[in-house]
């Protein structure tokens, strides 16, 4: 196995599979079984799922909601995205925890780097709810922040796209992808991996990156045993 321990970053949005709006179970079912068969190999897994199929706090900025208020709306939809891929995991048998950055008692542990450390040794899924906790961040970030604290070895970031291409795939059928790219390639080139601020975070602490299809069966397990696929930068 090519990792020990990595990081997975999902968007809210692909939770939503072919709907408008909110969460696909057997979206989130699919994930569950994709992170269940990589942990059954020894894998430890830790998750930052994003908010986006439910609420985002820049779109909301711009109908003129309060930035930092929206923010934190934002933040609590990542935490029902993360409850959301908690009971999939678990109705398949697999021990999980929910972390948030921002305290819910009632439903989650808060936030304690070694606790969530223990936890993965344990054999237990970690699911980072709630972000980084700060308004004007993303879950980009928190994947970068949580993976490095953490020690992940890699973030792993799933996507709609197999990868990093020259111009957006979805609008330019000329685009072509990379199977690999340093840090500082993607600042020349200026492409789009990761917000500014995830990307300098991984950059600065040597924490490479993998931007994959995570919708397509197997991808996750391929990754983990080494195989080419998706675009690792580092
Ligand atoms: N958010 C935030 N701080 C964080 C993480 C998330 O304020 O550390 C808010 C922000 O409003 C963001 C929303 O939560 O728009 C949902 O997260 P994100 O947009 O990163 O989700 P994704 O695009 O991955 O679905």
């Amino acid at each position: 196995m090519k990792y020990k321990r990595i990081l997975l970053k999902l968007s809210g949005e692909s939770l939503m599979g072919s709907q408008q709006y909110g969460i696909d179970n057997a979206r989130v079912l699919q994930y569950a079984e994709e992170i269940k068969a990589v942990k059954e190999k020894g894998i430890e897994v830790a998750v930052v799922i994003g908010g986006g199929n439910i609420f985002r706090g820049l779109s909301a900025e711009k109908s003129g909601m309060d930035r930092a208020q929206a923010d934190y709306m934002g933040m609590l939809a990542t935490v029902i995205n993360s409850m959301a891929l908690q009971n999939a995991l678990e109705t398949i048998g697999v021990y999980t925890r929910l972390q948030s950055a921002i305290k819910m008692e009632q439903i989650c542990e808060p936030y304690v780097r070694r606790r969530a450390i223990r936890h993965l040794e344990k054999g237990r899924v970690v699911i980072f709810g709630a972000g980084t906790g700060n308004p004007y961040f993303t879950t980009d970030s928190a994947a970068a922040l949580r993976a490095i604290e953490i020690k992940a070895d890699v973030v792993l970031k799933g996507t709609r796209v197999d990868g990093i291409y020259t111009a957006d795939p979805e609008k330019d059928p000329s685009a072509t992808k990379f199977d690999s790219l340093s840090f500082q390639e993607v600042y020349a080139k200026d492409l789009n991996v990761m917000d500014m601020t995830a990307f300098t975070l991984c950059d600065e602490n040597n924490l490479p990156i993998i931007v994959f299809d995570m919708d397509k069966g197997g991808n996750l397990m391929k990754l983990i045993e080494g195989e080419n696929i998706g675009t690792l930068v580092k």
